[in-house]
């Protein structure tokens, strides 16, 4: 009988302890996070709260938002047993905020038997303010007027802070970038390769809760016809250059192919990255005066001048020169067009030896076929200062330089940029806005 009676003492102390155990298995309350947590926000911005429970488990939630004495419930909900984390993404459009500051409030309790039954219960509340309304652009600068291939530069202000400004036409993007003053001011090109009807600049802007503005402007574009020019590939002429082509073109077996290979796939690969080099700009120009022209004799080629490639008496390949080709003697010293700072000097593809300079704003200058190179990525260059000489370096038949001029990536007309009276009617009297 004693016996008996001290297995049923052990039993229960065994039990008394489970139970205690199993009250305290769970003490920590669920684990909160809401992304964004503080700052402005639209109804179009996401919204992210997750929750976790490694413990027991998540077991219900609640959302409450408050704006002055008004209480909004957002959401309530129950979770699976043992669901031990989870994401929701709140929908504010559930709810009639006013614009200005507001609070989310977020309860979640776990499944626990803590607190006498009740769960460990998590509660925050978030600060935020609620903006629906997007930046309000004001379009600083005045007669805008562009050439098919050229430059212009537009300057407007906007009412609240604002991310990734700048004018979008197609699938074009030019980034505007804050001055001193305050103002943003914009560079871009009307593309050589665009039609008149697609040439719709705007001027966009989004606030920091995610509201979008685009604005339109005054302005006028002037289409513009380029040349047509024959291109005839001679024999010698590849005998010359497969050489020093060949690497490029791994693939390719005969010299015509290699020709073609860099032509088309090099040129486009050596375009992307000038895209990429641009993004390497200083948000102020750097430039002073106009650009200078390299003391050249002669223009062998112009801006976009349209080539058709014959080998053989067929036609092989069609390509736009986008840059202009000057040449004198061999050899010749090569000058920097304006102030600014190199942020390439090496082998690049159909531009073989080569420099490019930024001048701020996206805008940059491409000195190409050089047989020398005295500068170096991150060297600040003045107007005229010597960068190199000239030679034949990528695709160049003969000792000339191809100068470049480029916004945001895209080639533009280098005339307009060596024309102080255009420098100044249409972008530095807009700078000084
Ligand atoms: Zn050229």
């Amino acid at each position: 009988m004693k016996s008996l009676k001290k297995l049923l003492i052990l039993l229960v102390v065994i039990g008394l302890i489970g139970a205690v155990v199993f009250y305290f298995r769970d003490t920590t309350e669920p684990q909160l996070t809401l992304t964004p947590n503080s700052g402005p926000i639209s109804n179009k911005s996401k919204l992210l709260l997750s929750l976790t429970d490694a413990g027991s488990g998540l077991k219900d939630l609640q959302v409450t938002m408050v704006q002055k004495n008004n209480r909004m419930p957002l959401l309530e909900q129950s979770f699976p047993v043992s669901t031990e984390t989870t994401d929701i993404e709140l929908d504010l459009g559930k709810v009639k905020l006013e614009e200005g500051d507001f609070q989310i409030e977020v309860r979640a309790t776990d499944s626990a038997i803590y607190h006498f039954g009740k769960g460990n219960q998590a509660s925050k509340t978030f600060s935020l303010t609620y903006d629906s309304r997007p930046p309000i652009i004001s379009i600083l600068s005045k007669a805008h007027n562009f050439s098919r291939g050229g430059s212009g530069l537009v300057v407007f202000s906007v009412n609240e802070e604002v991310t990734q400004p700048g004018i979008q036409f197609g699938d074009l993007f030019f980034p505007a970038f804050r001055q001193p003053s305050g103002h943003y001011a914009c560079l871009f090109a009307y593309p050589y390769f665009m039609a008149e009807k697609d040439f719709v600049p705007r001027v966009v802007a989004q606030d920091l809760a995610g509201n979008e503005r685009q604005t339109g402007i005054y302005y006028r574009a002037k289409y513009k016809r380029f040349r047509d020019r024959d291109i005839k590939i001679s024999k010698s002429f590849l005998d010359m250059k497969t050489p020093e082509l060949e690497p490029l073109a791994p693939n390719a077996k005969t010299p015509i192919d290699i020709f073609l290979y860099v032509n088309r796939e090099v040129r486009k690969a050596n375009r992307a990255k000038m895209a990429e080099l641009s993004k390497d700009t200083s948000p102020t120009p750097l430039w002073k005066d106009s650009f200078l022209r390299q003391p050249m004799a002669a223009t062998l080629a112009q801006f976009a001048d349209h080539r058709t490639y014959y080998y053989e008496g067929k036609k092989v390949d069609e390509a736009y020169h986008l840059g202009y080709d000057l040449a004198s003697v061999a050899q010749a010293e090569i000058e920097a067009a304006n102030d600014g700072k190199v942020v390439w000097a090496e082998y690049l593809g159909i531009y073989g030896l080569c420099v490019v300079i930024d001048h701020g704003l996206g805008m940059q200058t491409l000195y190409a076929h050089m047989s020398q190179l005295d500068v170096h990525p991150g060297d600040l260059v003045s107007r005229g200062q010597i960068i190199g000489r000239s030679g034949a370096t990528g695709m160049a038949g003969g000792d000339h330089l191809h100068f470049g001029v480029f916004v945001s990536g895209i080639p533009v007309q280098p005339v307009e940029w060596w024309d102080q009276h255009w420098l100044t009617d249409n972008i530095d009297s807009k700078l000084q806005l």
